[in-house]
């Protein structure tokens, strides 16, 4: 076999010579992919179509002792690294060109501890098999709203979903982490072991090191929740939303409601003359006692006339999955996101605008409520510090076909610049571009430079640069 070509962190080719990939080959569990192997395409393939790169090597992890070798070696060789958890990332930072992908994804263990309300996770377990795991013994953690993103990204931005007005962010649940540093180094991370690591992986990316476990505090949820959708016309979305703001600060804080301006899906239980109409959806879903669970959402489900509506007691991991057909692999996607204090009258005249101009019927304006678990926490905390946001909106610019990459990418943009004005200036990192590096500061805002003094004693070299990146040098 030729040598293999591998680029560096610093932009340059080297030749990994033959002997040099077996031994990595021979020092591991998992396995070692090149171009010339039979799962190499399906491995470096993300959620986003739009990111099409071919990594030289890709080292498929079996272990933390596989993470601990594909590290020191990244590091010997000075290779450029793309960690992968489960590959949702939007920016593609999973996977590069030329250098080595380390792939999480087979390390797929979860271990329960019941009676402690604990579980043990491993990064390359996904949302829908984290609840499902968890809901076997009634218990949860936050975490977000489509079943087949990663635990590991998803953490380490920090995570929210239905739970999260209750409960907190997922890095508000996170008790300790394993993590292989830049040094190849297996550490423990936790209020007590490494505390200054543990503040920055809780929201901080993978800036600081490999997580090969992640330990989650569990609450009791479920096993059913009342929850489901609201569909009203786009042109009554003013009045609606104006009833919604309002009506949301009265209810508990099991209660979640987002909010979704697209165009209609076939969903059965819409009459299908609105199908591909401009609507407003609320999702929405309570947690608390299911007693008490009609009571608390009549208001909103009898405002207005809606065109259809589908709500009622499901399971939570059911309500878990809902969204997933709308949010399935393999299309292009491009983002831009905000955070909110609140939604104004002229943040909603906005929304509406451009979600009349919606480029394709796969794209959507998606706001997430987020609500006291979250805002309760101090903001220097832990490194994700926006924790006065109430929404975060995600312009999900979705299609797929490539020549509307540039309707649908300016279409984003522009909604992105006229909502500027409403929103609070930060950022959430895990809704970021690749092309976003210049959001970073304003994403860690007053935490940033705690950041940089982290990421120069943990990477001093930048070895984990794939990711929103925080630069040793602080530049
Ligand atoms: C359809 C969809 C729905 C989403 N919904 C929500 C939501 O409801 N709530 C929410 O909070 N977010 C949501 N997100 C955003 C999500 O949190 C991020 O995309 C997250 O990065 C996904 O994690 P992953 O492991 O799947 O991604 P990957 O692309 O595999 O990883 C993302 C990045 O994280 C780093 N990384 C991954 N694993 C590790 C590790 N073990 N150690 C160190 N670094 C690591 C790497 O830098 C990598 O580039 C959603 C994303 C998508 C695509």
């Amino acid at each position: 076999m030729p040598d293999l070509q591998v680029k560096t962190y610093t932009g340059k080719d080297i030749s990994l010579k033959t002997e040099t990939i077996d031994k990595l080959k021979e020092s591991l569990r998992g396995k070692v992919l090149t171009s010339e192997s039979d799962q190499y395409n399906e491995t470096r393939a993300i959620w986003n179509a739009m990111i099409d790169k071919r990594p030289a090597l890709i080292v498929r992890c079996a272990s933390a002792a596989d993470v601990m070798r594909a590290v020191r070696f990244a590091g010997e060789h000075k290779l450029l690294v793309a960690v992968r958890g489960a590959g949702h990332n939007i920016a593609g930072n999973a996977v590069c060109d030329g250098g080595m992908m380390i792939d999480l994804l087979p390390m797929k263990s979860v271990r329960i501890d019941a009676k402690g309300m604990t579980a043990r996770v491993e990064p390359g377990v996904t949302l829908g098999e984290l609840d499902r795991d968890t809901q076997a013994f009634g218990l949860a953690t936050p975490v977000g709203i489509n079943s087949t993103t990663g635990i590991a990204g998803l953490t380490l931005g920090g995570g929210f979903g239905w739970l999260s007005r209750k409960l907190g962010l997922t890095i508000d649940n996170l008790i300790s982490a394993d993590v292989v540093t830049a040094a190849g180094e297996l550490v423990k991370a936790s209020a007590t072991d490494n505390a200054d690591l543990f503040w920055g992986i809780r929201g901080g990316g993978g800036n600081f090191g490999v997580v090969t476990s992640f330990e989650f505090r569990l609450h009791k949820v479920g096993p059913e929740v009342f929850a489901g959708l609201i569909v009203h016309p786009l042109d009554a979305a003013k009045d609606v939303l104006r009833f919604y703001r309002d009506f949301i600060k009265t209810t508990p804080q099991e209660f979640v409601c987002w909010f979704v301006m697209r165009m209609a899906p076939p969903l059965p239980f819409l009459p299908p003359e609105w199908h591909g109409k401009h609507v407003l959806a609320l999702a929405l879903c309570y947690s608390g006692d299911m007693k008490d669970a009609e009571r608390i959402a009549k208001p909103l489900r009898s405002f207005g006339k809606p065109v259809g509506e589908h709500i009622g007691p499901m399971p939570f991991v059911a309500w878990q999955t809902i969204l997933d057909p709308l949010l399935t692999p393999g299309m292009r996607n491009y983002w831009k996101s905000h955070d909110f204090r609140e939604a104004s009258d002229g943040l909603i005249d906005v929304l509406i605008a451009h979600a009349r101009k919606i480029p394709d019927p796969q794209s959507e304006i998606a706001f997430a409520q987020l609500g006291e678990g979250v805002t309760r926490i101090s903001k220097e905390a832990t490194a994700y510090t926006h924790r006065d946001a109430q929404f975060v909106m995600n312009v999900h610019g979705r299609w797929d076909n490539p020549a509307s990459d540039a309707k649908c990418i300016s279409w984003a943009r522009e909604l992105f610049q006229a909502a500027a004005p409403f929103a609070t200036g930060g950022a959430y990192v895990n809704f970021m571009t690749q092309e976003e590096q210049d959001r970073v500061r304003s994403a860690y805002g007053s935490n940033y430079d705690r950041l940089v003094t982290l990421k120069k004693k943990y990477d001093p070299n930048n070895l984990f640069r794939l990711n929103q990146n925080i630069q040793p040098s602080g530049s």
